[in-house]
């Protein structure tokens, strides 16, 4: 007897055995979905993963149907979900309900309903009663089209210069013409028609990027494309992007969220408008539909997907090429929910399974990016320079503490800032104030030298936990007193934070006609505000833009002459041993904002940690160097890329019960792991998701071992927790692999 082991969008680990019935037996194959009863009285909708032959099916349900003509997912998709639930540690039931589009729905028996459209066409027998001369003009047109049955579609008839609302409705009353529905068959929404602008020519170091990246790909080797802000990277893309679809392929263009889209848009649809797809949050679920129907039913044809990580699930049939854009940037890994994924390394995966070329491109890799390209994994290609020999922003130091106890520096702004800020407004040009605000929980910082506590165990900034009055470390949950006075110094010790608002008032005050906007989650609650804000900018309506994190990234902001961080301590003492890294990337990358327009710009970091060898890499924009700072560290304290690191958080609403279990299970994993265990750590309370007291536990594993071992050694101590811990099997687990 025929029958199917189907996935179901269900947070369990196992697939459901149907029996196919007779009506059924020739079609049903893998990668089909069926519709199934579930339960006592539920119906789903599921992917046939397996068919087989088995001797009895005493005991199970019938498939009830079928929804489609063809696999509505391919081989490769089912092999990258396999992965995904793999390396991830998650149920493939939840990978299939995040690679799926939304709108399909899952727990009802239909597909979703087919578009259709009204249509119009002459009665039959054809009308003899009197018509009006306009009225048999229209009706003339009608049954004088090549297939008068199919009809006109409405909107169009009415555009005609014949046509009109009223006269059609005459028609309709007297019966000489019915309307119809018509089913629209999905079709790619694309970017636009006109057309494609010729794509730059490339200079001698672009040419070489070119070769060295060709060289790779012809070893099916990912290359990383390394080049600081306007050194011409996207130039380099457009003409890989170019090849590729001019072979026939179909190009996936990752960006990390929906902020970069209107400049990656701009830049690239340019080239490719025609063949330019969108597929994003603001992309509308008939547009994705129709996209996956298209793609699914086997279109191979050229086309350019611009999308963020849903888009690595759209069902390609003929992919040539990936394009990670900002490849460091954390947007890519997924954290809220099950599959929490890095779509960096999903799309290597996918490039992989599709036998497909992959470009990672980035102002400042990831550390992990880097290393793969050091050790040959990756082929490097490097763009020295800006395109067409513009200058780079000149970066400038000012030692914030130096300033103050010199009394030099009254204000939140040193005396250079102030200088470049009036040079900078009396030529009419634009300022960039970037203050930031991403904090896990506040600092404590000494006033006079900057100093900040750091856990001696991680090598991480210590957060300051209110309720205990202590430094509790994040990492391994090591908790130290207060210092009285700094040690470094003996100067006096502070919790720190500047709002945006302060900013804005002090430099309002100093330059009263200046037109300000401040970009902050005040008043940027969702992206309207802040495209409409950038736009506003970039139309000369404002003079200065005040911005947190949320002004990091790919924005085209075209006329800065100069980009001030007001505090750049705040980006080094983050809880987080990435803080270094990440501030590396925030800096270069904001500095790329100024001299767009290929004149003289400059950048002021102000810092109390002016002197650090960060900082003066960030000044020479040396990224080796700070990449062999960073790799000393990680080395010394075993963290990426000489590990893997997973999060293993337990929540549970009884808090005694969730420490009594969390120590057990402590036990379980030193048992079969040893020292690659710390914590657990309380996380600190928050809303929503983690309302509920969550412990963390954090693994550091061999960059060596296999991630299938380590994920059955996982399993198995989940399994033994499962029958030796009381209460265990309350607790909400949660697998974090390659946490960010
Ligand atoms: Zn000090
Ligand atoms: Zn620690």
């Amino acid at each position: 007897m025929k029958c199917v082991n189907v996935l179901l969008p269900l947070h369990v680990e196992q697939l459901y055995t149907y029996l196919v019935p007779a009506s059924l037996n020739d079609r049903v194959m893998p990668g089909y979905r069926v519709t199934v009863p579930f339960g006592k009285s539920k119906t789903y909708t599921g992917i046939v993963i397996e068919v087989e032959e088995r001797a009895t099916a005493v005991g199970l349900k019938e498939v009830t149907g079928m929804l489609d003509e063809h696999p509505f997912v391919s081989a490769q998709q089912m092999a990258l979900w396999q992965w995904i639930s793999s390396y991830y540690i998650c149920f493939a039931g939840d990978v299939l309900r995040a690679a799926l589009p939304s709108g399909l729905q899952w727990d009802k028996a239909e597909p979703f309903s087919p578009i259709t459209e009204r249509y119009i066409r002459c009665t039959l027998p054809p009308f003899e009663g009197v018509l009006t001369t306009k009225q048999s003009q229209l009706l003339s047109i009608l049954s004088n089209t090549n297939k008068p049955e199919e009809g006109i579609a409405r909107k169009n008839l009415v555009k005609m210069p014949e046509g009109s609302e009223a006269i059609l409705s005459a028609l309709l009353k007297k019966g000489a013409a019915e309307a119809f529905e018509r089913v629209v068959p999905p079709q790619i929404k694309f970017e636009e028609k006109r057309h494609a602008d010729p794509i730059p020519h490339l200079d001698e170091n672009q040419a070489l990027a070119i070769k060295a990246i060709s060289d790779a790909t012809s070893q099916q080797k990912p290359a990383l494309l390394y080049g600081v802000a306007g050194s011409g990277k996207s130039v380099v893309c457009a003409h890989l992007i170019h090849k590729a679809l001019q072979s026939g392929k179909q190009v996936l263009y990752l960006i990390p969220d929906a902020k970069a889209t209107s400049y990656s848009i701009a830049r690239l649809s340019r080239y490719f408008g025609n063949r330019t797809v969108v597929y994003h949050a603001k992309t509308t679920q008939r547009d994705r539909l129709n996209l996956w129907s298209v793609l699914s039913a086997g279109n191979t044809e050229p086309l350019l997907v611009i999308g963020v990580h849903s888009a690595l699930f759209l069902p390609f049939t003929n992919l040539g090429l990936i394009i990670v854009d900002e490849e460091h940037n954390d947007s890519y890994k997924h954290s809220a929910s099950a599959p929490r994924y890095h779509a960096r390394n999903v799309a290597l995966m996918l490039a992989k399974l599709h036998n497909a070329d992959i470009i990672l491109n980035s102002t400042a890799p990831a550390i992990e990016s880097y290393s793969h390209a050091l050790s040959g994994k990756y082929a490097l290609a490097e763009l020295g320079n800006r395109y067409n020999s513009a200058p780079i922003p000149t970066i400038h130091i000012e030692n914030s503490v130096e300033l103050r106890r010199k009394k030099i520096q009254k204000g939140l702004f040193s005396p250079l800032l102030l200088t470049k800020m009036e040079q900078a407004f009396a030529t009419k040009q634009q300022v960039v104030l970037f203050h930031n605000r991403k904090h896990y929980a506040r600092i404590l910082e000494c006033n006079e030298c900057g100093w900040t506590p750091v856990c001696s165990l991680c090598q991480v900034a210590l957060p300051y936990a209110k309720q205990k009055n202590r430094l509790i470390c994040s990492y391994c949950g090591n908790g130290y007193p207060l210092p009285g006075a700094c040690p470094s110094c003996g100067g006096e010790t502070k919790l720190k934070g500047v709002g945006t608002e302060q900013i804005e008032d002090e430099v309002q005050a100093l330059f009263p006609d200046l037109r300000i906007a401040r970009m902050d989650s005040e008043t940027v609650t969702s992206e309207q505000p802040f495209f409409a804000m950038v736009d506003e900018f970039n139309m000369g309506e404002i003079d200065l833009i005040i911005g947190t994190q949320m002004i990091v990234g790919n924005i085209d902001f075209a006329r800065v002459r100069l980009v001030g961080v007001v505090n750049g301590d705040l980006l080094l003492n983050v809880p987080d041993f990435r803080a270094h890294e990440k501030a590396f990337q925030t800096l270069t990358q904001l500095a790329g904002y100024a001299g767009r327009d290929g004149n003289p710009s400059d950048v002021v970091i102000q810092a109390a940690q002016a002197q650090t060898p960060l900082m003066q890499a960030v000044k020479e924009y040396d990224y080796a160097r700070m990449y062999a700072l960073q790799c000393d560290e990680r080395k010394q304290y075993d963290y990426p890329p000489f590990t893997r690191l997973i999060r293993i958080l337990l929540s549970g609403a009884n808090e005694a019960m969730l420490f009594v279990v969390a120590q057990e299970y402590h036990r379980l994993l030193t048992a079969k792991l040893g020292s690659r265990v710390s914590g657990p750590v309380e996380m600190p309370v928050r809303e929503g998701k983690y309302a509920a007291p969550t412990l963390v536990f954090l693994l550091k594993i061999e960059a060596s071992a296999s991630f299938v071992s380590v994920r059955s050694v996982i399993n198995g101590i989940y399994a033994t927790a499962s029958t030796e811990i009381a209460g265990f099997k309350k607790l909400k687990i949660v697998y974090d692999v390659d946490p960010v």
